[in-house]
């Protein structure tokens, strides 16, 4: 099962991929962690990526897709995945798509986590893991960055037929369960 979780910042992605990824046994694949550990280890890339990251910009679409593909093509992928923050721009989606289907493979379910705004901004600020891009101006830009650059992906799937929404408000393990009964 390929799976895209999809949703704005602070609608529970990474909570509910961890979910996910125990439940099914298969990767959980997130290039945000990919990039906050490459910080934090002062990396080549973490160094190059520290400062978009802190304002809450974009990675660009090249070193974000060079990545996605070295990852997927290890044989840890090959019963499936979460894909978790990506792809956020309509090229990336573009280029996940040719390079699955080089690998004569796709997505399988475009999973929306539908959450209001209001409830958004709140989670975030209320966060307890203090991520350096979370205070309230840089959550502004990111929730901005996300409608200009990151929704048109919800069309491009829409367009495919692969989009299943789910309701992002509720506990953690009543949106779990609506997940799995979506994935049913
Ligand atoms: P996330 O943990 O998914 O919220 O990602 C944190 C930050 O990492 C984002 O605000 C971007 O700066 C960067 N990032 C993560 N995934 C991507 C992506 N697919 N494309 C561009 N930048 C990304």
């Amino acid at each position: 099962m390929n799976i895209i979780l999809f949703g704005p910042p602070g609608a529970g992605k990474g909570t509910q991929a961890e979910k996910l990824k125990n439940h099914f046994e298969i990767p959980h694949l997130s290039t945000g962690n990919i990039f906050r550990a490459n910080i934090k280890n002062e990396t080549e890339l973490g160094k190059k990526v520290k400062s978009i990251l802190d304002a809450g910009d974009l990675v660009p679409d090249e070193t974000v897709v060079d990545i996605v593909v070295d990852e997927l093509q290890k044989p840890d992928y090959e019963n499936g995945y979460i894909l978790d923050g990506f792809p956020r721009t309509v090229p990336q989606a573009e280029a996940l798509d040719k390079f699955l289907e080089s690998k004569g493979t796709a997505i399988d379910t475009f999973l929306m986590l539908v959450v209001p705004e209001k409830e958004l901004v709140d989670r975030i600020l209320s966060r307890a893991d203090g991520r350096s891009d979370d205070s309230p101006e840089k959550v502004k830009r990111r929730l901005d960055v996300y409608r200009k650059e990151t929704e048109p992906v919800l069309n491009y799937y829409k367009k495919k037929g692969l989009v299943e929404e789910v309701n992002g408000v509720g506990s953690v393990e009543e949106i779990f369960d609506r997940i799995k009964n979506t994935l049913q």
